[in-house]
């Protein structure tokens, strides 16, 4: 989930919002206005509007809080945390690893829930402080915020202790069962296939319920239950990558004899020649039987057609010194996490100066596959 608004870093860590995140906020302001009017209907229309937005936005800063305690916890454990987004359904922080061990990942998991926990009780101490007894309506706009604040940041405790992988609850089953078992694989299957199952149950009871009462709470219900699904599928399916890439080296699945063009080829004959009758996608650009550079079809794209005739592959080509390249040793996750970084398919693999291969996501599937084919899965 990429943020669309960025709204400044907080520890280093870029913290942003989604589109969808408008959405939300825009309905759980109108839902507050309607909630406060009917708590208290003796309220002017102007406070119980200031009230809701008041409300809107330090609920937002809850949800922050929530997902800056885990990404601050997983810094502290040596993990890199690239950015937070809060989105339709909350927030999520981008942590660009997978911990290392149990317990890191139980701290990290159950650190959100905590302080969800942490804030909803301290609005409603707040609140008793200021008079409010409980079992009574709140008789100030203060108070009805700091009980709905109180209420919400409990449940969102709750909600996200489900243990449905990857909510935070899923998370503390996966660490749990990792540190009984010892076996970080098996712990990610076990939990990812809970995960599914509370998915199915969210799916099934909202549509029972959409059905049953025409309620919309119900679809809202389903909706949280295929994403949920969704995201353990796709979670797992990433764990199971790094799993069958862990300790292995770009030189185990780059491509060796990749193809090659001489420099000063025209492009239209690269492309009739070459790339059409090929099918492949990244060629190295040879001058004087020396490598100079990478070509690739994004380049081309650059070039009006009817220059193609005119203009050589050499002209347009990225210089091997201009682009970023690993050696054959760098760890493929960590050439991955380059590429996924930097927005780039193909990362040339050099050795002192000299071309080895081409490292690129295809070579990444091919090799999982060959390999889970291999070992009979
Ligand atoms: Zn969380």
């Amino acid at each position: 989930m990429q943020a669309q608004v960025k709204l400044g870093r907080i520890a280093g860590i870029s913290v942003g919002l989604h589109y969808s995140w408008f959405i939300i906020a825009l309905l759980i302001t109108l839902s507050l206005a309607e909630h406060f009017r009917t708590v208290t209907p003796r309220w002017s229309s102007t406070v119980v509007w200031s009230a809701a937005i008041v409300t809107g936005v330090l609920f937002f800063v809850a949800l922050l809080l929530h997902e800056l305690a885990h990404s601050l916890l997983a810094k502290a454990r040596g993990l890199r945390v690239r950015a937070i987004t809060l989105f339709a359904l909350g927030g999520v922080s981008q942590i660009e690893s997978e911990a290392s061990d149990a317990k890191s990942e139980f701290w990290i998991a159950i650190v959100g829930p905590l302080t969800s926990l942490a804030i909803g009780l301290v609005c409603l101490w707040i609140a008793r402080l200021t008079g409010w007894l409980p079992g009574t309506e709140p008789s100030v706009p203060a108070i009805a915020v700091l009980l709905w604040l109180g209420y919400i940041n409990m449940m969102l405790a709750a909600f996200n202790m489900i243990p449905g992988y990857p909510l935070d609850g899923g998370r503390v089953l996966r660490a749990l069962i990792w540190w009984i078992t010892r076996n970080a694989d098996r712990s990610t299957q076990l939990a990812s296939q809970v995960g599914q199952a509370v998915a199915f149950i969210f799916i099934f009871l909202g549509l029972y319920r959409f059905f049953l009462g025409a309620n919309f709470g119900g679809l809202w219900l389903a909706f949280i239950g295929w994403f949920l699904l969704d995201a353990s599928r796709s979670s797992y399916a990433q764990v199971a990558v790094m799993t069958g890439l862990r300790g292995r080296p770009v030189a185990d699945m780059m491509e060796r004899d990749c193809p090659t063009v001489e420099g000063h080829l025209t492009l239209r004959d690269f492309v009739d020649e070459y790339l059409l009758r090929t099918g492949r996608r990244c060629f190295i650009v040879v001058q004087n039987h020396n490598v100079s550079g990478l070509i690739t079809s994004h380049e081309i794209k650059q070039v009006d057609r009817e220059r193609w005739p005119l203009t050589s592959v050499q002209s347009v080509m990225r210089h091997l010194d201009q682009v970023r390249s690993v050696t054959p040793d760098t760890p493929a996750i960590q050439a991955l996490e380059i590429m996924t970084r930097e927005d780039i398919n193909q990362l040339p693999v050099l050795s002192n100066g000299h071309l080895e291969g081409v490292f690129s996501r295809g070579h990444v599937l091919r090799f999982l596959q060959t390999h889970a084919e291999m070992q009979g899965r």
